[in-house]
């Protein structure tokens, strides 16, 4: 039903190639296309700001209408007909372009004070919207559009609306990302020169992070591929005829760093069936994996690598200085056929029957359905050197781009900091009325120092916590409630908080100058208080520690 009602929508799109493009984008809950650069840099309080400066509303009527409806989008319709301020020119209608271009417009004010003009430019566009239309622009900035559509639904009705094969449509999204490009070349009839072909790179495939064997077990529930996590550089490896390119994390050609490699490569063969011996030619192919320092069994150190990647003219001394191996733990395409949207259980039957030559290898993985076999993996991984393990669904497609809960690593957990809750917000959904995203702060030196003044953000934590400790926690954060700002507040720093994360991040966004990566809450710890908590200068010491991790990726 609401595909058709989109198709009949998209449909009549079809002589406006602006609008269409932005009405995808929309109807995507997105305003910008995946991987832009541009952002909003509107927040909730100033979407509040513009409201009670249009409308006579005062903060404590802002506040008790957005509690009752508890959705942004709801409060401006009830406050934009309370208009106290009309247009400077003569009204005309919105347009999807006139309103894209100036939501452009927001994105691009940047610099310092500019949020200013930012506020104004939003409020003039809420004054010349009508209720209705500022309801859904205000749900579209704040990203919460929640009319039921999701991307896969927008991805149906463009196939049907431009007659082109789902499965087109669904592959181009995954190689672009690009909900508005995808349209384009649907309506256009292109979409087969989106598709994945060899010697094209296309966006890896990123792995979500877990902490412990128990928390894979809990989630997944079912068997796993669990494999090494190898500790080099990732690299795919595209063949098509007698062309070999070997590409890096971020796409840039890495083939004439490791000479070997392609070499090889050509000589990878295709059993053709399990019980006779013979082998054949292998026409093309995309393989997704990592090349490893290695020697005598053992991985050598990351950095060995940059030996390699860093000589513009590269001796057969360095080469064989460094050895190497292309441990291959994926395959996206195969001899004229895409598998991305094949099961990462197929797409490794497929590279078990590919011989290849050294160095390059078959990832080693076996399928483990309880805590012990993943301990014992890792273990295993671990005694030869390898950085511990990456865990696969079974049934997960390759998903170009994306960081999700298809693949998770399990690393050697990185220490944990102790830090307060400075700031406490409200959920979404199921967590609606409860607070549940805790901002957190450390201290800024060592000294007993307790004050607001010596604490310094490094992070924003949401996961780890029983629904029961959400509840609780609300309870004591209220009850400690310095300013209520709608729907977050400034709390008393005093509930502290264990938190575990994968890495640590130099970041402008918090005072601290860093940010912990995927943080998560380990347990309230009862037994501190502020005075108890860690430091900057242990958030430095571990960034130290981790950065030839971070800096190779
Ligand atoms: P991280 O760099 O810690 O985010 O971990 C993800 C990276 O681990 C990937 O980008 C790969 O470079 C690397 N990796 C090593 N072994 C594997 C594997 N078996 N499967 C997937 N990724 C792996």
């Amino acid at each position: 039903m609401k595909v058709n009602i989109l198709l009949d929508y998209l449909s009549s799109l079809n002589d406006e190639v602006e609008s269409l493009c932005i009405a995808v984008l929309f109807f995507s809950n997105r305003i910008f296309t995946q991987g832009s650069k541009s952002v909003m840099n509107i927040g909730f309080s100033t979407i509040i700001k513009v409201l009670s400066e249009i409308a006579t509303l005062d903060s404590s009527q802002i506040q008790r209408i957005y509690l009752q409806h508890g959705d942004i989008g709801a409060l401006s319709e009830y406050a934009v007909p309370k208009k106290n301020v009309v247009s400077l020119f003569q009204q005309q209608p919105l347009t999807l372009s006139s309103i894209y271009e100036r939501l452009k417009q927001i994105a691009d004010t940047i610099g310092s004070g500019s949020s200013k003009d930012r506020k104004n430019i939003l409020k003039g566009l809420l004054i010349d919207s009508s209720p209705l239309e500022a309801k859904y622009l205000i749900k579209i900035i704040n990203g919460e559009l929640r009319i039921g559509l999701t991307e896969g639904l927008v991805e149906i009705a463009i196939s049907k609306a431009f007659h082109q094969d789902l499965g087109y449509v669904r592959e181009a999204m995954l190689i672009s990302g690009d909900i508005s490009k995808v349209v384009l070349l649907s309506k256009r009839n292109l979409l087969h020169t989106m598709l994945i072909k060899p010697l094209t790179p296309i966006s890896y495939m990123l792995a979500d992070v877990m902490f412990s064997a128990e928390e894979i077990i809990n989630y997944y529930q079912k068997p796993l591929i669990c494999e090494f996590k190898y500790d080099g550089i990732r690299a795919q490896m595209h063949k098509s005829g007698q062309q070999i390119r070997l590409f890096s994390r971020n796409l840039s050609d890495l083939t004439n760093a490791f000479p070997e490699l392609a070499n090889v490569a050509f000589e990878a063969k295709l059993s053709l069936s399990k019980s006779s011996e013979s082998l054949s030619d292998i026409e093309d192919f995309i393989l997704d994996g990592e090349v490893v320092a290695f020697q005598d069994g053992k991985p050598l150190h990351f950095q060995e690598l940059q030996k390699r990647i860093h000589k513009k003219n590269l001796t057969e001394q360095v080469v064989a200085e460094t050895p190497i191996i292309y441990v291959v733990f994926d395959i996206m395409y195969f001899n004229g056929e895409s598998l991305i949207k094949k099961s990462i259980k197929e797409r490794k039957e497929t590279l078990s029957n590919i011989y290849f030559k050294e160095p390059i290898i078959n990832s080693i993985y076996g399928l483990v359905n309880s805590e012990q076999e993943i301990i014992s993996m890792f273990e295993k991984s671990k005694d030869i050197g390898h950085e511990g393990l990456v865990l696969k669904d079974t049934d997960s497609n390759y998903h170009p781009g994306k960081r999700g809960r298809y693949w998770v690593k399990l690393k050697k957990e990185l220490d944990t900091i102790d830090a307060v809750i400075v700031i406490a917000e409200y959920g979404h959904g199921k967590r609606a009325g409860v607070l549940s995203d805790y901002t957190f702060a450390v201290k800024n030196d060592n000294n007993n120092n307790n004050s607001i003044s010596n604490l310094r953000i490094s992070g924003k934590a949401y996961s780890g916590l029983t629904d029961d400790e959400i509840h609780q926690i609300t309870k004591r954060l209220k009850s400690i409630m310095i300013k209520n700002e709608g729907t977050r507040i400034i709390v008393k720093p005093e509930i502290v908080l264990e938190v575990a994360f994968d890495s640590i991040q130099k970041s402008n966004r918090h005072d601290s100058g860093f940010a912990l990566r995927f943080p998560r809450i380990k347990s309230i710890r009862e037994d501190k208080n502020v005075s108890h908590i860690d430091s900057l200068q242990k958030v430095k010491q571990i960034y130290e520690k981790q950065t030839y991790i971070m800096s190779k990726k």
